[in-house]
């Protein structure tokens, strides 16, 4: 594999351009330009905070505690985040018919704040939060967060953050829509993500023995990278994205 980036940004953009279903697979370190750090590496939330205040068992029994850890981690950073260049690239890929869906392990919102709409997401969405005794999902906007549990405004009940939490089981919707992209995507684009959250994981070994080829980017080397990858894009997601953004289209979007 070469470290030649400017040569391995064409031959990504000839594979793109020949790929009649393309997927994107995104984790935590397409959003790191965008001010969110990552769970995992030096910089990461799990140098900071306990993962067992995400466990599902510890939030039904001590709400209050594990929705503060919740609210600093996930509402105090992802309040301010915007989409980066890599986002906005991927938009516009979709835009021009030159990706098909984007599976992601991101619970940002930030795919369809960029714009695109073909999003499948594996561990759901933090912008949503769900009442556990009558199901009724409020926008996060509509909840205030100063006094914690919050609970539902119809029926008292608990709220919690609309994500997957560990311990719960994927949403059969993008389940489904992962195998089906593995099964017939000519290209995974794997941006960001260290592949080792189960199950989400397994799709993209699934893409490469199915005959996709791998694209990944990454500024380090992931569980993906000398297993799977056929390119390796080594450098930040929005550094790489706009590059590649440039190769495909020869002007970036976020200039449009
Ligand atoms: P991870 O935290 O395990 O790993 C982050 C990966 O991103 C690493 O491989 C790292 O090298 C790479 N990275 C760091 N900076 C980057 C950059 N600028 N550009 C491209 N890549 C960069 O992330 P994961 O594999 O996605 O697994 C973590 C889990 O945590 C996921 O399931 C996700 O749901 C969740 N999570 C989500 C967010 C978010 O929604 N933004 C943030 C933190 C964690």
């Amino acid at each position: 594999m070469s470290n030649n980036l400017d040569r391995d940004i064409k031959e990504a953009a000839d594979m793109l351009r020949n790929s009649n279903f393309t997927t994107a697979y995104t984790g935590a370190g397409i959003s790191v330009e965008s001010g969110i750090p990552p769970f995992r590496g030096e910089e990461g939330l799990w140098n900071k905070y306990d993962p067992s205040y995400l466990e599902l068992n510890f939030f039904l029994s001590q709400p209050e505690k594990s929705w503060k850890v919740i609210k600093q981690i996930f509402y105090d950073f992802f309040d301010d985040a915007k989409p980066n260049a890599a986002h906005l690239a991927l938009a516009k890929m979709e835009k021009q018919g030159m990706l098909s869906r984007i599976i992601t392990q991101n619970i940002d919102n930030l795919h369809q704040e960029a714009g695109s709409t073909k999003v499948y997401e594996f561990h759901g969405n933090s912008m949503k939060l769900v009442c556990l005794a009558c199901s009724r999902v409020f926008p996060h906007g509509e909840i205030s967060l100063d006094h914690l549990p919050p609970h539902c405004p119809d029926c008292q009940g608990l709220l919690k953050p609309d994500f997957i939490f560990f311990g719960e089981a994927i949403p059969q919707e993008p389940l489904a829509a992962a195998y089906e992209a593995a099964s017939k995507s000519d290209v995974f684009l794997v941006i960001g993500t260290t592949g080792e959250v189960m199950p989400a994981n397994q799709i993209p070994p699934l893409a490469k023995q199915n005959g996709a080829k791998i694209i990944e980017v990454n500024p380090e080397a992931s569980n993906y990278t000398s297993r799977i990858t056929d390119l390796l894009l080594k450098g930040k997601a929005g550094e790489v994205m706009t590059k590649l953004e440039k190769e495909l289209f020869s002007a970036p979007l976020h200039d449009d």
